[in-house]
């Protein structure tokens, strides 16, 4: 009995094992913990792995490819002939891509003696001097670890709205748009946040006929306003339909077949799917939070101070189920910082500087302060813009659209924020980003070599634009 014990008492043990919480893992048992892993999916990766960031990529890219072998290819002088999708190859390579990822996970563990359990993990609200317990269920019992400190990186689900039956066949959130086995002919696409315009793009780049409606009267609505009108531009153009500025009342399965839309003050649309994508919530359910007494905020995330510390002693949350931009690599650095927080007493994130990216193609992407979060605050700022419209490489590729704005401080140059649409754009803001983590003044950009010809010269022109010297336009 005394041997069970030890061999089930941890340093840490962290539930939930998406990129907060693996990650999070891995850092803690570098450190030098011993480190437990709870997660209630066969397959590790969370929400990211499994049915967000990595499947919907690996659609993007399918439907790109195919879109353009239609489409762009006979501009380089490539015919195509009997051009066909096949959806359930399409899945599969998606699936095999996942699966892969996720025995790299595995691999990682083994290589950082992180032991994983597979389960539902809950607190007891009891304590022992090993620390928490926590129970692990699961089909063959419950067993029970103890952690002298715990993560809780449980991530998030899909936000339900009021008057839309999801069933995950006819109306969809992300999880169900990822699975779609055929091309529907039309769909209805609810919110025109980051999934909104991803899924979107994907069925309609294969022939679906997509409408999305949006309660805002722009798209991206937190993004910069350039972006905003840019990206529903460019998306107009690709075929895409926006109602924007509209309350959907119903979305259900209809009798007759397809769906029914119903729209305050507008034509119900009878689309043969919908797509939810209205945001996430914080997941905390079957956590038994009660147990340690810590409640929820309002939007059901639970509340942290600086150093992810909950209100129940050496008990701490990361990633999506906190506060915070619902991002993978936000919560990866939480759980690097949080990690490095419980083994060091040191550890920092600097959520000033998380870029966003959504992968449209273009690609949007950002980091840092909006002009109008800038105008709000009354910051005094400078702007520089820069089409890549006059970016050799852009030419090459075929593919003009978009900018780079870069807003930098009216007085001291300092970079407070970069917005770009356009090829690569994800990349691209990565520059940026590392520019503002050193404190950059746009001046500092604009005086650093780029490599010709490449899209990152759109950056240094956009730095040079912020003082009116950009030299290509
Ligand atoms: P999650 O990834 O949600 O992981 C939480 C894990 O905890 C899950 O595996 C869950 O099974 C497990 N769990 C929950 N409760 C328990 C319990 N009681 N016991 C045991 N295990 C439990 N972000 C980006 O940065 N880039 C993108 O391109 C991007 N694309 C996305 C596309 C889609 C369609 C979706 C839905 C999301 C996307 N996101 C993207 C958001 C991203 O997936 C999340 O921000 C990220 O996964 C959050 O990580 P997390 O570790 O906090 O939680
Ligand atoms: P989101 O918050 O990005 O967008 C939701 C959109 O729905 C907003 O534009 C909002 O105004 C709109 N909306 C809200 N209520 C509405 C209503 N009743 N009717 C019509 N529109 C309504 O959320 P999402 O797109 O569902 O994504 C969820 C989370 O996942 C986000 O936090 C996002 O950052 C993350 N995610 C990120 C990526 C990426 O980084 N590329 C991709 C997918 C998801």
């Amino acid at each position: 009995m005394e041997f069970i014990m030890n061999e089930l008492s941890y340093d840490l043990i962290v539930i939930g094992a998406g990129p907060g919480g693996y990650v999070g893992a891995i850092r803690a048992a570098q450190l030098g913990l011993k480190v437990a892993v709870i997660e209630k999916e066969k397959l590790m990766g969370g929400t990211c792995l499994r049915v967000g960031c990595i499947p919907s990529k690996a659609l993007l890219e399918s439907s790109h490819n195919y879109h353009a072998a239609k489409h762009q290819f006979s501009d380089h002088g490539i015919a195509v002939q009997g051009l066909t999708i096949d959806v359930a190859a399409m899945l599969k390579r998606k699936q095999k891509i996942v699966t892969v990822l996720g025995k790299g996970i595995e691999s990682l563990f083994k290589k950082n003696a992180i032991t994983r359990y597979t389960g539902t993990g809950r607190f007891v609200g009891e304590t022992t001097e090993n620390g928490h317990v926590i129970a692990v269920a699961n089909n063959e019992g419950e067993t029970r670890l103890t952690g002298k400190s715990i993560i809780i990186a449980t991530g998030s689900v899909s936000s339900p709205l009021r008057g839309i039956t999801v069933d995950e066949t006819h109306v969809l959130t992300s999880t169900g748009a990822l699975e779609i086995d055929q091309v529907p002919k039309t769909m209805a696409v609810i919110g025109a946040g980051a999934i909104g315009l991803e899924m979107a793009s994907v069925w309609s780049r294969l022939g679906t006929e997509v409408t999305v409606l949006e309660y805002m009267d722009k798209v991206l609505p937190t993004m910069d306003q350039d972006i905003s009108k840019n990206m529903q531009k460019i998306l107009k153009d690709q075929g895409i339909n926006f109602q924007l500025g509209v309350k959907v009342t119903k979305a259900e399965k209809h009798p007759e077949g397809g769906c029914v839309v119903e729209i305050d003050g507008k034509e119900a649309l009878r689309p043969e799917k919908v797509l939810l994508a209205v945001g996430r919530a914080a997941n905390t359910e079957g956590l038994r939070l009660d147990t340690l007494g810590i409640t929820c905020d309002a939007r059901g995330r639970i509340p942290v101070d600086t150093h992810f510390s909950t209100t129940a002693r050496d008990v701490y949350a990361i990633g999506d189920v906190i506060e915070g931009p619902m991002l993978a690599h936000k919560a990866e650095e939480d759980g690097v910082a949080c990690a490095e927080w419980i083994a060091t007493g040191h550890g920092h994130v600097d959520y000033n500087i998380v870029p966003m990216v959504v992968y449209t193609d273009p690609e949007a992407a950002a980091v840092g302060k909006t002009e109008q979060q800038l105008k709000d605050t009354n910051i005094p700022y400078k702007v520089g813009m820069f089409p890549f419209m006059a970016n050799g490489r852009a030419r090459t590729y075929g593919d003009t659209s978009g900018f780079v704005k870069m807003l930098a401080h009216a007085d001291t140059d300092r970079i407070l924020g970069v917005h770009i649409v356009g090829k690569h754009a994800g990349d691209l803001i990565a520059e940026a980003a590392s520019a503002m983590a050193f404190h950059a003044s746009s001046e500092d950009i604009a005086r650093v070599c780029h490599a010709h010809p490449t899209l990152a010269e759109a950056i240094k022109e956009a730095a040079m634009a912020v003082d009116g010297r950009a030299i290509h336009a």
